[in-house]
């Protein structure tokens, strides 16, 4: 019985849908699977799935699941999509091939540092606090094109721009924000939608959903 094919080809099917009625090339939206939490024998079926893009919150956890995994699939690529503490950087950098949560000046600044150091230079993506939600992490949309500036002058490529929507609220037009601000800023790489809400990210724009549950099962 493999649930993760199952679940993996109604997944696939909407991520088409989504991306054929937005009227953009439904390869152009890349699943990210969400693994945080998930023991190896699940990433190693998603990877029987054909899977090779992932997820992780926590760098100790991805750390711990996730070298190995990288030794036997050379196309797999890691993204970090919790928050990144600075004392973590070093072992971070060396991880993961994507970055997603860089939400801070202390962040980028240690990322520049450690990107010189180790000579890998994982993809970037901003944090933006598009609800402007105190209690989470982000860059506030206003601020993002000058964070943008700061992070360019200490070396760092930017690629694009992810988002976690406020809970119980409708996300479109968090989402719709984010496009804009991307475009704006001409960034390409667009990362919003989990699993609740990842055809409604497509249809605002999104270039990578981020996608746990709908997958994998409950955590
Ligand atoms: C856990 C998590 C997801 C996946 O959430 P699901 O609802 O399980 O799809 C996506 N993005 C971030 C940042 C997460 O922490």
């Amino acid at each position: 019985m493999d649930t993760i094919s199952t679940s993996l080809a109604a997944i696939q099917q909407k991520i088409m849908k989504a991306a054929l009625q937005a009227s953009c090339v439904p390869d152009s939206v890349t699943l990210v699977s969400v693994s945080k939490t998930q023991p190896l024998e699940a990433i190693e079926a998603a990877l029987a799935a054909g899977l090779r893009v992932f997820g992780e919150n926590r760098v100790q956890e991805a750390a711990t699941k996730f070298p190995a995994l990288k030794a036997l699939y050379p196309d797999l690529t890691l993204h970090l999509i919790g928050p990144l503490q600075t004392n973590k950087v070093a072992e971070a950098v060396g991880l993961f091939d994507v970055i997603e949560t860089l939400d801070r000046l202390k962040l980028a600044q240690a990322l520049a540092k450690e990107i010189k150091k180790q000579g890998r230079a994982p993809r970037l993506l901003i944090e933006v606090n598009v609800g402007e939600e105190p209690q989470k992490a982000g860059i506030p949309p206003k601020d993002v094109a000058g964070f943008l500036a700061t992070c360019q002058d200490l070396g760092l490529k930017i690629d694009g721009l992810m988002a976690l929507p406020p809970k119980a609220q409708d996300p479109a037009p968090f989402f719709a924000c984010l496009k804009t601000l991307a475009d704006s800023l001409g960034l390409t790489h667009i990362s919003m939608g989990m699993s609740a809400d990842f055809e409604q990210a497509i249809a605002h724009g999104a270039t990578h959903v981020r996608i746990g549950t709908a997958l994998f099962g409950q955590r």
